[in-house]
């Protein structure tokens, strides 16, 4: 698999704290990369360091196969579009004058581009309202433009739907996929909000205290998703004595549900219970969410 971005135990120290730890990261190119973890953990560090903020403490890293030791380092970090924390806009300007600013910056001669972008961050018909007024999603779409405006195969996401309300999210994850979809460019983004990054990444990676301690692909993750099933009984001692002398896998969930951890025959579990005195009210068939499955590797984790 082609990596476009990779470490190889990349540390990044504070005196004597470690904020990255020995951290491994593989991104597949195309990749829609959700990287997990909790405050602290080190997310933003790892994002600094790969977009050349900071330099780490030992350790390598690379982007398209060039590491961080060549010279040539400069070059293809120009692939990396990033909005780290908040987005870089100048709030006295509007979007076009925004990004003809990004586009000094970045040292592009002309401006040809700047409709293009503008419309494909649905920014086009913004005229001179200045960046202040702009709603939340409206800066953050701005700060993609001008992410986007170096024409970038990877863009760097930090905790990119922050304080957006729900249209906003929608907005930007449409964004992503089309980006992803159409300009095959890579995504890296951290987000704490999983169950929306579970809707669009193809793969995780999972940080907790300073170091990745599980990447895996969404299709693997859906295997790895325990089925469940969870009834709801009237007479919860009765059901419970059932499940024991049968050998079934369950959880007590309250003192009318039971998860039920294997494949079970509804009917014949309903005829059975029904026998003895148990009526089953209701069932439903759930998958493990992600973030079910983050707080089960974590907490194992901290366990170690
Ligand atoms: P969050 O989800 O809250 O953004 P994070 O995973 O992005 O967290 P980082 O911001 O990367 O975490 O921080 C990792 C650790 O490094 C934290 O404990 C933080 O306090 C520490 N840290 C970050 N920058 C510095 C610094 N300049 N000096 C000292 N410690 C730092």
């Amino acid at each position: 698999m082609e990596y476009v971005l990779e470490t190889n135990s990349l540390t990044k120290k504070y005196n004597k704290f470690f904020a990255l730890n020995n951290l491994e990261i593989h991104v597949p190119k195309g990749a829609i990369y959700g990287l997990i973890g909790k405050n602290g953990a080190g997310k933003t560090t790892l994002i600094r360091v790969l977009c050349g903020l900071q330099t780490p403490t030992s350790g390598v890293y690379s982007i398209y196969g060039v590491s961080n030791r060549e010279r040539k380092i400069t070059e293809t970090r120009k692939r990396i579009g990033a909005i780290i924390e908040k987005p870089s806009i100048c709030l006295g300007m509007t979007a076009e004058e925004n990004l003809i600013e990004q586009y000094k910056v970045i040292g592009y001669p002309n401006y040809e581009h700047i409709r293009e972008l503008l419309k494909l961050v649905r920014l086009d018909d913004t005229g001179r309202k200045l960046a202040k007024n702009f709603s939340l999603g409206m800066k953050q779409r701005l700060g993609l433009a001008i992410a986007l405006a170096g024409n970038p195969d990877i863009l760097i996401l930090d905790e990119p739907i922050n304080g957006l309300d729900p249209e906003g999210i929608i907005e930007i994850r449409e964004l992503i996929l089309k980006l992803n979809k159409e300009k095959g460019i890579t995504f890296l983004i951290s987000s704490h909000y999983l169950d929306e990054l579970s809707k669009i990444a193809t793969c995780y990676g999972f940080i907790n205290e300073h170091r990745i301690v599980k990447e895996i692909s969404s299709k693997e993750l859906e295997q790895n998703f325990k089925v469940r099933t969870q009834i709801s009984v009237d007479n919860l001692e009765e059901c419970v004595k059932y499940l024991e002398e049968n050998n079934i896998q369950y959880k007590v969930i309250s003192d009318e549900k039971i998860d039920i951890f294997e494949k079970v025959n509804v009917t014949e579990l309903v005829i059975s219970l029904s026998k003895r005195g148990c009526n089953v009210k209701d069932f439903a068939e759930k998958g493990e969410s992600l973030e079910n499955y983050y707080l089960n590797l974590i907490g194992g984790a901290n366990n170690e």
